[in-house]
């Protein structure tokens, strides 16, 4: 196949060198309300041909591209006193797979447990490209699975208003779930 970024040969959707040249990742954080801090490894804009990959057919392998060099570097080097947990926002399927489960699933390592389908929206209303009056009139109204840990990282591919983390936050807070901080792939406030 070829790169999708430089078009040279290549035996992934993106050659070894572009992930290195475009997909090493960075740290940016943010906090949201109730003071919990968002940690994004890119720019939304560096990486937004690759996001918007996520309804067609090549998603699930550029998801694993872009959760291999970020989520997994992350949870390697993550430490924690005990064993943590971590869910995703939306990992229910769709389409045949579900692009934040595959991030959820790339933190697997000595410190963390990603669980799956824990937290499902009753409310499926999409915020793409919606203002934050229209998110917070319209709330997702996530209904949490009970699992066992207690001490979760929540994660989500992409932080615009904060919304839905926000959202998701109060409701594993209700289950009595303490959520630690929040991953995502990129930050759209990041310029
Ligand atoms: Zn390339």
């Amino acid at each position: 196949m070829k790169c999708m970024l430089c078009e040279s040969l290549s035996f992934s959707h993106i050659c070894p060198n572009c992930q290195e040249t475009f997909l090493t990742p960075s740290i940016y954080k943010r906090k949201i309300l109730n003071n919990i801090e968002v940690i994004s490894f890119y720019k939304y804009k560096d990486i937004k041909d690759l996001l918007h990959t996520k309804h067609t057919d090549i998603g699930f392998y550029i998801y694993s591209i872009l959760a291999k060099n970020s989520f997994s570097k992350f949870a390697q080097e993550f430490d924690y006193p005990n064993l943590i947990t971590s869910i995703a926002v939306d990992d229910t399927i769709d389409s045949g797979y579900s692009h934040t489960a595959i991030l959820n699933k790339h933190l697997k390592s000595k410190k963390i447990k990603p669980v799956f389908n824990k937290l499902r929206a009753k409310n499926s209303v999409s915020y793409s490209g919606k203002s934050r009056e229209f998110r917070l009139l319209n709330p997702r109204e996530f209904e949490v699975s009970n699992y066992k840990m207690n001490n979760t990282i929540l994660v989500d591919d992409i932080i615009t208003t904060g919304s839905t983390l926000t959202q998701a936050i109060g409701s594993l807070q209700k289950s009595n779930k303490k959520v630690l901080f929040c991953l995502t792939l990129a930050d759209v406030s990041i310029n």
